[in-house]
């Protein structure tokens, strides 16, 4: 039977708890014994009873906790050959010829180290008499797989790395906060957040929260006299009408000679300089506090289901590898690629590289850089003498998603800085057709990209018989050369319509672009919408306080969620609250499923456990309602357990947007606008719709939609979250063996 070891390392990240429950009970799923290794490398180091065996109910109600719960150090030992060669002893001793790490790239560095040197180990601790030939011969080889926990986003080898969601979560809700304080009494503050080398949390975090100025380690101010260019810009925007100012800080921001700005140096200089009152808010250890997010549990649980899976596969010994993600497909680098690369943008920017450190950083970083750097403007630039001026018109359409307003915003700004018109109509379609058109400016949309619902106003109608000639009118009266529209399915059939009115409507003969927001996430072409991950972290707060309240009971939940017919939050949801079981449209339910799942928890609760939860998409089945299915188990749990059943309903829909939803709006929206843009100089009017698929942007001809969508079902023909469907499965109940 293979052993394997699991620990968390380092600086603590939210979400490590869900990696190590995902690695543990995929382990034992897949045959295999699996250890908890306590305080990091310092257990590895000490052994005895910090190295133990872990059970599957070890993990259990540990998906919602913050921290890790097997505990995490900084070890000075391990970083001698001394002390790995006690690690090996004790790796030895103890079978464990495996390991998942989940650490940062200082954990994930030792790692290497004790990789490499395994073999040399093994042999001193043969001569030494410290463990036996055939015990050395048989763990001849060790294996490794690391998982990136670190809440900075800094290293190479995945997308995004455990922590980093939550940690923007907890920026975001303190710049909001701010915000409201800093405008009630027109107070700049600065708010320091961390990364020493790494600017990826600043930098979306400006983003998110819309913050006046940002300052990052890897790209310093590109003139000498960066304060006067800042404050000439805030007093500007004073006296503009901005009432609160914020400027983020990384911790690591330096300028372009390698000194630091510090937020103390950045809060004199606007002191002095604008003789404004100004406040510092150092976030330190709140980034790396509270319950993990939706987003930060899913991630961790499919990578540490990954690391197993990996570890399990190598059929021929193997050099270690980081488990990562792009877009929402799991990745393998090797490990010591991705350190070298980690390595090569630190060193660019110390040795003042910045170029070379941006171009590191990848595409999007560099993107979402120059997005910021335009929405901090105070005023658009002027348009160029000469250039066409675009008359572009922005909606929204469909139910309300957290993050229209931020989308909205940025395609406002940033079309009206490339010198173009915007319109916003008001109502959706209905406002179209009725020519609810008003011009929107740079100001109109402060405040915007932490507001939640829709300011432009949303619903569901789809035009139809004299609507498009109004619609055409409309288009006529407002000389629009092309449309966003920010919203859900009911949009995209309305796009879809107008463009088949094109024969009788010449004025339809624009192109279009459709921006997927909507909290189903059930729309083609996009992996993800706008929305749905607001919507998830409101579903999962509010199953955490639900488990909470039945801490002494015997009691089963019956959560439903929304989602019309796509089962997309409920099984995100699932995977993220530790549900037993869920049911979603696309998977069915049959009154065998029903009876198998009744006395699965019967059996389960007779045995000792106190709580089930199952979730349950709105749509499910039309005759096994939340209500029927509630009644059922409480008739057939008899004296087991109670059932109750909630509906979670609206709060879903609510709240201020995710950062995750911010980030996504703004990218979206500054690709619609490009696009559109293109498409009218070209001369073009093809409609398109945009999404990201496998980890970039990418726009879809409206045309192939009907191919792509079930338009029975209104949700997409492929949805890629269904293969996690077994890993929920797995998670869900406990091995057989
Ligand atoms: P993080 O993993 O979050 O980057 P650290 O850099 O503090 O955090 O590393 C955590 C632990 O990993 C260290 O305390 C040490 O035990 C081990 N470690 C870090 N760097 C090395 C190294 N160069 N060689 C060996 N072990 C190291």
């Amino acid at each position: 039977m293979k052993r394997i070891g699991v620990l968390t390392s380092g600086g603590d990240a939210q979400g490590m708890n869900a990696a190590v429950r995902a690695v543990v009970r995929m382990a034992l799923n897949q045959n295999m014994a699996v250890y908890a290794i306590y305080e990091g490398y310092q257990g590895m180091v000490n052994g005895g009873d910090q190295i133990r065996p872990f059970t599957w109910t070890d993990v259990g109600g540990i998906l919602q906790q913050g921290g890790t719960v097997i505990g995490t150090a900084r070890c000075a030992e391990f970083r001698e050959r001394s002390g790995r060669l006690k690690a090996a002893r004790n790796l030895l001793l103890n079978g464990i010829d495996s390991l998942v790490i989940i650490g940062g790239d200082g954990s994930l560095t030792g790692a290497n180290y004790l990789y490499e040197e395994w073999p040399g180990l093994l042999e001193e601790l043969v001569a030494t008499g410290q463990i036996a030939p055939d015990v050395a011969a048989k763990h001849a080889h060790l294996q490794i797989a690391g998982i990136i926990g670190s809440i900075d986003n800094d290293m190479y080898g995945s997308d995004v790395t455990t922590g980093s969601d939550t940690a923007l979560h907890r920026i975001v809700e303190a710049t909001d906060a701010i915000s409201s304080t800093a405008a009630s009494h027109q107070r700049i503050f600065v708010v320091e957040v961390m990364g020493r080398r790494c600017g990826y949390l600043a930098l979306m975090g400006a983003m998110a929260g819309g913050a006046d100025w940002v300052f990052i380690p890897e790209n310093p101010p590109d003139i000498d006299d960066w304060e006067e260019k800042m404050c000439k810009v805030l007093h500007l925007g004073r006296e503009a009408g901005r009432r609160d100012i914020i400027v983020v800080v990384a911790e690591g921001a330096q300028d372009r000679y390698g000194q630091p700005i510090t937020s103390e140096r950045v809060k004199h200089v606007l002191e002095d300089r604008l003789g404004e009152e100004t406040r510092i808010t150092v976030l330190g250890h709140v980034q790396r506090g509270g319950a993990p997010s939706a987003f930060d549990r899913n991630l961790s649980t499919l990578l540490g289901a990954a690391a197993v899976e990996h570890l399990l596969a190598a059929t021929e010994p193997e050099k270690p590898f980081v488990i990562g993600i792009r877009g929402n497909k799991i990745t393998r680098t090797p490990l010591d690629e991705a350190l070298a690369k980690t390595q090569a943008v630190a060193q660019a920017s110390q040795e003042q590289h910045y170029a070379e450190a941006m171009r590191l950083r990848g595409n999007s970083f560099n993107e979402s850089f120059q997005i910021v750097r335009t929405m901090v403007r105070v005023l658009p630039h002027p348009p160029t003498p000469g250039q066409r001026r675009l008359r572009l018109a922005v909606l929204n359409a469909g139910g309300p998603a957290p993050g229209m307003n931020t989308a909205v915003r940025t395609a406002v700004r940033l079309a009206t800085d490339k010198g173009h018109i915007m319109l916003g109509v008001q109502n959706g379609f209905r406002g179209l057709l009725k020519g609810d058109i008003r011009e929107m400016d740079w100001m109109s949309v402060s405040g915007w990209a932490s507001r939640g619902g829709a300011e432009l106003g949303t619903n569901r109608l789809v035009p139809e018989g004299s609507d498009f000639y109004a619609i055409a009118r409309s288009l006529e009266e407002h000389k629009i050369d092309g449309l966003i529209m920010i919203g859900g399915w009911s949009g995209y059939e309305s796009v879809l319509q107008m463009m088949a009115q094109r024969a009788t409507f010449p004025a339809n003969n624009i192109p279009m672009v459709c921006v997927p927001a909507s909290i189903n996430n059930n729309l083609p072409g996009a992996e993800l919408s706008i929305g749905a991950d607001t919507a998830l972290n409101n579903i999962v707060q509010a199953v955490d306080k639900i488990k909470q309240s039945a801490v002494a009971s015997r009691r089963v939940f019956v959560v439903e969620v929304m989602g019309h017919n796509c089962g997309y939050l409920a099984l995100m949801s699932a995977l993220a609250t530790g549900a037993e079981r869920v049911y979603t449209n696309e998977e069915g339910i049959t009154t065998q499923n029903l009876l198998e799942d009744v006395h699965e928890l019967s059996e389960g609760f007779s045995k000792g456990k106190r709580l089930g939860l199952v979730i349950r998409s709105e749509n499910a089945n039309p005759i096994y309602t939340t209500s029927f299915i509630s009644a059922l188990y409480e008739e057939e749990g008899g004296d087991l357990f109670d059932v109750r059943e909630a509906i979670l309903g609206h709060l879903q829909q609510g709240g201020d947007p995710s950062p995750f939803d911010r980030i996504l709006a703004t990218r979206l929206a500054s690709h619609a606008v490009n696009h559109l843009e293109g498409l009218i100089e070209a001369g073009e009017t093809t409609c398109a719709c945009l999404g990201q698929v496998g980890g970039a942007l990418v726009f879809t001809d409206m045309q192939d939609v009907p191919r792509m969508f079930d338009m029975d079902k209104k949700r997409p023909k492929k949805q890629w979250w269904m293969d996690l469907q077994p890993i929920a499965k797995i998670l869900a109940k406990p091995a057989p063996h």
